[in-house]
């Protein structure tokens, strides 16, 4: 059906090669592209011994976007599934309107000297799309992705009015380190040490980063765990694209032990964005320290427990106040058997890989830029229960966030 051209060769990188290679009736040529091309190459070499499927691989810095041109002129993709890093979504978009080929990202462009996150950047990429007959979406991984369409789905299905909207995203796994991410450190530690900012009566609340957190207790024994609110990009598009929502937060769960690293690495300036003078060059703190992190890509093997992502979104049906709560359980060990990786990566490379299925299906094709929620949550809900990420819904729901 068609080419598809993978560019990043980290954690996520390596779920979506294994992915697309069990689905060769769509992804009939797929090539890894990264910046060490030995990762990309130990790559090809598991999905060869998992699926006999072989993969090409790549030299390419996703930065540059005369070199994109010229690798994908070269291998004639139809679809680009970019999960390197944010800062290259806009040199990547721009190699795609050069070449003619479609684009899929995870993870909405933040600017490398501002920890800021918005569509803005993308979304004005709109019309060149459109006007070349191409298709961007954003945002197709777990968190945005999975819970922009479980939030549609449940506006199409379950509510006739959506209310309120929360995001609870747990991480139940431990991966026996003394501190690491689940993904890329860089982009997970400006994502959790930047303002908080949720969504209320009609404009975005800005609140001092983690100062609000609750309880929240997991389905099916998952377990129970302090959750802290956050800004997340999803909500951006959100209540841009459900109007009638009132209020919208993002929730997420932190070991105390992440907390207190998280917050010695601060008080020393390891998070700092910006360069600073070290022994006659420059070095910006966050990217040092991202070099001597654990790369997610490593954690797979000794990663236990699950994840546990959902949306609870209230409302009203038949003039009743009602509230859903849609969720999948990823468990860590059960991922990495199945694709070398951790669950985060997973519940990220799987999503990925759907939305990119459904475009060169044609199910969701539509030129312009788009995120999840503006197209039919059904066939991507389906292929979730499908492909390794079935999920449950409780119509009511169950769970709520609990003050502390
Ligand atoms: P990793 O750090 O494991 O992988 C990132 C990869 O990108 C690395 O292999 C890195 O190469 C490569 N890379 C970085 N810069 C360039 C460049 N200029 N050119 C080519 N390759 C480059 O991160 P993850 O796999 O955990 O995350 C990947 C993406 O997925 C991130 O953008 C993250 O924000 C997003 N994400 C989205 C989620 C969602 O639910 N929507 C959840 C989790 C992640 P090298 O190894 O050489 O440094």
């Amino acid at each position: 059906m068609g080419n598809c051209l993978i560019i990043g060769a980290g954690g996520v990188g390596r779920v979506v090669a294994h992915k697309c290679a069990q689905i060769p009736e769509v992804f009939e040529n797929v090539t890894l592209a990264g910046r060490t091309v030995s990762k990309c190459e130990a790559i090809a070499a598991d999905v060869k011994r998992r699926t006999g499927r072989t993969i090409a691989t790549e030299h390419v810095d996703a930065g540059d976007t005369a070199q994109l041109v010229k690798l994908m002129k070269r291998r004639r993709p139809d679809i680009v599934i970019h999960v390197a890093l944010p800062y290259q979504d806009l040199s990547i978009m721009e190699a795609c309107l050069q070449t003619g080929v479609h684009y899929l990202d995870t993870a909405n462009y933040e600017p490398p000297d501002t920890a800021h996150f918005e569509y803005s950047w993308q979304w004005a990429y709109h019309d060149r799309f459109r006007q070349a007959g191409l298709m961007a979406l954003l945002g197709s991984g777990f968190d945005p992705g999975v819970t922009n369409v479980f939030t549609a789905w449940v506006a199409k299905h379950a509510l006739d009015e959506v209310r309120t909207l929360d995001i609870v995203d747990v991480n139940a796994g431990d991966h026996g380190k003394p501190f690491a991410t689940n993904f890329n450190p860089e982009i997970n530690i400006r994502e959790v040490t930047a303002p908080c900012r949720h969504y209320e009566n009609g404009i975005f609340h800005r609140t001092p980063p983690l100062s609000r957190h609750s309880r929240f207790t997991c389905p099916e024994g998952v377990g129970t765990f302090p959750v802290y609110r956050m800004y997340h990009e999803e909500l951006e598009s959100l209540v841009r694209n459900f109007p009638t929502l009132e209020r919208a937060q993002f929730w997420m769960s932190f070991s105390d032990n992440y907390l207190k690293h998280l917050e010695v690495l601060q008080n020393v300036g390891m998070t700092r964005i910006d360069p600073i003078p070290f022994q006659g060059t420059e070095v910006v703190p966050l990217q040092f320290l991202k070099a001597v992190l654990p790369e997610p890509a490593g954690l797979g093997p000794d990663t236990r427990g699950k994840t546990c992502i959902g949306t609870i979104v209230g409302g009203t049906r038949d003039g009743e106040d009602r509230s859903v709560y849609v969720y999948n359980l990823c468990d860590h060990q059960d991922a990495y058997l199945e694709v070398g990786s951790q669950a985060v990566s997973y519940t990220t490379g799987v999503p990925a890989t759907l939305g990119a299925k459904l475009m060169l299906e044609g199910t969701w094709m539509s030129p312009g830029v788009w995120n999840l929620e503006q197209f039919d949550p059904y066939p991507f809900m389906a292929d979730l229960n499908h492909y390794g990420l079935p999920w449950n819904v409780q119509d009511p729901a169950e769970v709520s966030l609990e003050d502390e």
